[in-house]
This record gives structure tokens, sequence and C-alpha cells, in this order.
């Protein structure tokens, strides 16, 4: 078995039943205490959609964005919802989570829905985006705490190994600038401190 695939199993070991309901609640005060995560809040919204997004089958990587746009500040994501339903005409905001510039995490699509944030690969993928344009600025510490929180979650929910193959920058898969290059060069360290949370934290081998 190797390294990947024995700490695949520990975390389908690990997961709490309270992770998986409090997401399918939507709200979510804490998830599941074994992933030290009961700070996680997630603000709901309740967006209409041009038209109902499609259940996802399968969750295989989270992509990391930020929101782009010439300046570096922070959106809402009813701005980012509205953006683009009626201007790129999309069915409604392409992310699931918007973690925004104080580190309020914001739902944008359904947790479960398939997203519209990385062409070719929406189908088994969870889309965040931190609000600024990291191309010319840096995330704040609170969005890169929240990012934190909300990786652990997910990755505890999806059984995913936090590593270079499962939590990824939209760079990764299509071709662009996003996530900036400030916040894409915390992916390696932001990795390996969720490895941690999530206790999984094996010497290499
Ligand atoms: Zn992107």
């Amino acid at each position: 078995m190797n390294r990947r695939t024995f700490l695949k199993k520990m975390i389908g070991a690990a997961i709490g039943l309270s992770a998986l309901s409090l997401f399918s609640y939507g709200s979510m005060a804490s998830a599941s205490s074994k992933w030290n995560n009961d700070e996680l809040f997630i603000r709901e919204n309740d967006f209409e959609f041009a038209e109902e997004p499609q259940k996802r089958e399968d969750t295989n990587r989270i992509i990391i964005h930020h929101t782009g746009l010439p300046k570096d500040r922070d959106m809402t994501a009813a701005e980012i919802h509205k953006l683009h339903r009626d201007r790129n005409g999309w069915a409604g905001i392409g992310y699931h989570y918007v973690i925004r510039k104080n580190g309020i995490i914001e739902r944008g699509r359904g947790w479960n829905m398939v997203g519209a944030h990385a062409q070719h690969h929406n189908n088994d993928s969870v889309g965040i985006s931190l609000a600024g344009n990291f191309s010319v600025g840096v995330p704040t510490n609170a969005q890169i705490k929240s990012l934190e929180n909300l990786l652990v979650a997910l990755c505890g929910l999806y059984n995913l190994v936090p590593d270079e193959l499962s939590v990824i920058g939209h760079r990764d898969v299509n071709s662009t600038a996003c996530p900036g290059d400030s916040l894409y060069a915390m992916l390696p360290q932001i990795r390996t401190r969720v490895l941690k949370r999530m206790g999984l934290d094996l010497p290499e081998d």
C-alpha cells in the first residue's frame, strides 16, 4: 500500500457522522471535533439560479481560486453571483465557497452541486474562491485560516488526502493566472498544515 492509499484509508476510518450531517444541513457551526474544526462557520446564501445546477456525483479534488479582476479587493458571494449570472450568462455563482477578506466563509453554489469554476473539471471538484487578486496582492491571514479550516472539513468529508493531486490551484488544470502567484506559492504550506490538522503528518516513505 502506498502512502497516499494508506492516508486515504485513515481518513475514511476517521470521518465522523457529525461532519456529514452538518454539511447536509447546510449551515454548520462546527465540523466533527475529530478534525479540530470547532470554529468553522459558513454563512448561508440562498441564491436564485437561472437553472438548477446538477447534483455532483464525485468529488476528487478541491480547486482554489481568487476572484481576480483588476483590483485586489473584497467581494461578496452575492456580487459574484450577479456577475456570473448576468455578465457570464451562467446559471449563477460558479464557486461553492467564497472566503471574504475578513475570513468569513460564504456559501456560493450548493455544496453538492456541479460548479462552474474550472473548465472540464467541474463534475468532480469543489471550487473555493478567496476574495482578492493575488497577482497583485496577498491573501489576509484570516482568509488563509478560514481556507485551512474549510479544507480540513472538506478533505475529511470527501476522503481526500490534502496533497498536490487533490488540493490544487486553478492554474493546475486550466490556462489561467488564477489563484495568483502569491496564493499559489502558499499552497504547499497550506497542504502541510491541513494534513497535520487531520492528524495525518506521517513521515515520507
Ligand atoms: Zn480560478
